[in-house]
């Protein structure tokens, strides 16, 4: 039986999209992936022979991308990701995403370190939520507004001082 990750695409179709001329499937090493992974059910029943491009639609701006059978083999058996992670984003998103990301991290170390002033500061706690509303239009799904709401209640008691 053959098991191929996630939705089934139309081959067909797609290779007629594909210019380089790379593999749409390459072979599958189950035995380096993640303990967890190894404990899923379709490496346990030896499913997993192959794998094979995946086409997606980037969450945020809609680009058509594909998720390629080698860039799976990497995700899996180096990186030792979750089998069943999945391509959300076109690598533009991604790269803006993290780079989000990496612009909130000096506000979560001041926050640590100057809490009791920084909680007056609208102009800090403003910047602050506006990076976290960028990220959650980059990652809408899986976002933990709480951080938000905590910002949002800051600025408005701030405010009102
Ligand atoms: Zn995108």
């Amino acid at each position: 039986m053959l098991f191929s990750i996630g939705w089934s695409v139309n081959l067909t179709s797609l290779n007629n999209t594909i210019p380089d001329g790379r593999p749409s499937t390459v072979p599958a090493d189950t035995g380096l992936w993640s303990a967890q992974s190894q404990n899923s059910v379709p490496c346990q029943f030896g499913w997993v022979t192959h794998y094979t491009d995946k086409e997606y639609v980037c969450r945020t701006c809609g680009a058509p991308c594909i998720f390629t059978a080698q860039d799976q083999k990497y995700t899996y058996e180096v990186k030792k990701a979750y089998i069943d992670q999945e391509r959300k984003l076109c690598r533009p998103c991604w790269n803006q995403s993290n780079a989000i990301a990496e612009q909130i991290k000096p506000y979560v170390t001041r926050w640590a370190a100057e809490k009791n002033g920084l909680q007056n500061d609208i102009a800090f706690l403003a910047e602050w939520l506006e990076l976290l509303t960028e990220r959650e239009r980059n990652l809408s799904g899986r976002f933990d507004i709480a951080q938000k709401n905590v910002l949002i209640k800051l600025i408005r008691k701030a405010g009102a001082r």
